[in-house]
């Protein structure tokens, strides 16, 4: 049976910044753990919970680009996803399916409602932005644009991927209309016509969501993806299992890392089996490999390595796989790979030279538009943030290693610029990219978010426990 409600004055608050799929499943797992006398307090800017950059599109054609069966927001019910889709999407789901994104948003959606539900009365949701932070005696003050502030015991930073970076040496007053800088706000790609042509800088996931976007707002023109390498994500498919061999004593070494897969990838093939299978097998790893290696060669992995990782472990559908293979076979999509040495926009369209990486030549595209799908910036010392600036000024954050995200003590908390963890403040998902470099999709989220729960509710647990010792020492 329930306790009682308690008193305002009793309640332990929990906010959350954030409600994209990290905030919601926190706040959802948090409900369906804590008492009636925990708060959670969701702060979402855009949209409706659970939907964030990933599950807010329209589009039917953006897919998962990871199958049903491993898509469960609850890390101990695995085919909780598949279940929730048979129900409310058809009934005739396969586990193996890739299904549309916007399915997976209603999914976090309800999965959050159903949480809310089952304890009712402690959640409230912000729509806002939060735009600074005040330690407060047990906890923090959150300060919002509108203008209130929300008194919390545990703040937790779901903020997803930092937007783009800037990859032009241009100021943004220097470009025009021709330059999207962005492709993710809503009505980001409006002004395109059907018979433009369009230059996305990037080849990889955000690229591909951009290409399937025009092409379904009725774009018909020529689609350009120009990357450093040249290279698309590869596609998904069906793999049988392959003992992961990661456990060697000499990858603590990018080149023996390499290495290694590369034989393991050999001898699956000697069984008929895919490469994809040994990618997978390593993935429940990656992020103790990551830990693993000294700070070199997590730079060395990150300059020689990262671009061939990315586009072998994030995959796309089978769907999407064909897609692009149709588009490139009929020439309405070409890529290239080289680094840009100039551009220009004239009146009626733009001219970007870059040196092809193939023959060493530059090359020069006209377009109408440039769009920057070079997908999220790594550093959090991004001016589009005045949360991260304000947390940063105050020195209550530092960057995290290698400028990627946010420095994390192990479960979670902050690290402030002195390295010591905070005792209030919490991040959760890719924000914590620097410490555990897997931290960006659901099935690693899906854990942390769990985990963070237990831990927060059991501080909760200790902080009344000893407010009622104070009070019966007062009285
Ligand atoms: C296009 C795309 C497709 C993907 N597809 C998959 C997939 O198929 N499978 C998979 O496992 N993973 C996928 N991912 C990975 C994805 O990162 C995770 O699945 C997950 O969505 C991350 O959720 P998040 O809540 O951490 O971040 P986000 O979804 O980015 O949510 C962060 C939220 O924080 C809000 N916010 C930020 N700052 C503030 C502030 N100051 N105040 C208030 N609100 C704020 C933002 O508005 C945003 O809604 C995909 C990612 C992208 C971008």
């Amino acid at each position: 049976m329930r306790r009682k409600i308690a008193d305002k004055s009793d309640w332990f608050s929990i906010a959350i910044i954030g409600g994209g799929f990290s905030g919601a499943i926190l706040a959802s797992e948090l409900l369906r753990a804590g008492s009636r006398a925990t708060r959670v307090v969701l702060i979402e800017r855009e949209g409706c919970p659970g939907r964030g950059v990933a599950y807010s599109t329209h589009i039917d054609g953006h897919l998962l680009n990871v199958c049903a069966q491993n898509m469960s927001a609850r890390a101990n019910d695995p085919l909780h996803f598949v279940r929730w889709a048979r129900e409310h999407y058809s009934d005739q789901v396969r586990p193996n399916d890739y299904l549309p994104r916007r399915v997976y948003g209603k999914y976090v959606e309800s999965t959050l409602c159903e949480a809310i539900e089952e304890n009712p009365g402690s959640f409230e949701w912000k729509r806002d932005e939060a735009l600074s932070i005040t330690p407060a005696k047990g906890g923090a003050t959150i300060h919002l644009r509108k203008g209130c502030g929300i008194h919390a015991h545990a703040v937790v930073l779901a903020l997803g991927n930092f937007p783009p970076s800037d990859v032009l040496p241009l100021e943004r007053n220097e470009l025009s209309r021709r330059f999207i800088p962005n492709p993710w706000p809503v009505n980001a790609l409006d002004g395109i016509r059907p018979e433009d042509s369009v230059l996305l800088i990037g080849s990889g996931l955000t690229s591909v969501d951009v290409a399937i976007s025009l092409r379904a707002s009725g774009f018909a023109g020529k689609i350009h993806m120009l990357s450093r390498h040249g290279l698309l994500p590869q596609t998904q498919k069906a793999t049988e299992q392959w003992p992961a061999a990661w456990d060697h004593p000499d990858t603590r070494r990018v080149r023996s890392l390499v290495r290694l897969m590369r034989k393991e990838v050999a001898k699956a093939a000697e069984q008929n089996k895919d490469w994809r299978s040994v990618i997978d097998s390593i993935r429940p790893f990656a992020q103790s490999i990551w830990r693993s290696f000294p700070q070199p060669e997590r730079r060395r992995f990150l300059r020689h390595v990262r671009a061939y990782w990315d586009v072998h472990r994030h995959r796309v559908a089978p769907e999407i796989g064909r897609l692009l293979e149709t588009e490139m076979a009929v020439g309405r999509l070409q890529i290239h790979g080289g680094r840009i040495t100039a551009y220009r926009e004239n009146s009626d369209s733009v001219e970007v030279s870059y040196r092809d990486r193939g023959h060493g030549e530059l090359e020069k595209l006209r377009i109408d538009y440039v769009i920057n799908c070079t997908g999220p910036h790594d550093d959090c010392r991004n001016p589009n943030s005045p949360l991260l600036s304000d947390l940063l000024n105050q020195k209550l954050i530092r960057p995290g290693p290698l400028f990627l995200g946010l420095d994390t003590a192990e479960n979670g908390a902050l690290l402030d610029a002195n390295g010591a963890a905070s005792d209030f403040l919490y991040t959760v998902g890719p924000p914590r990219k620097g410490n555990l470099w897997e931290t960006t999709a659901v099935p690693e989220i899906r854990v942390q978010t769990s985990e963070l729960a237990v831990h927060l509710l059991l501080g909760l647990e200790e902080q009344r426990a000893e407010n009622a010792v104070l009070e019966r020492a007062v009285a």
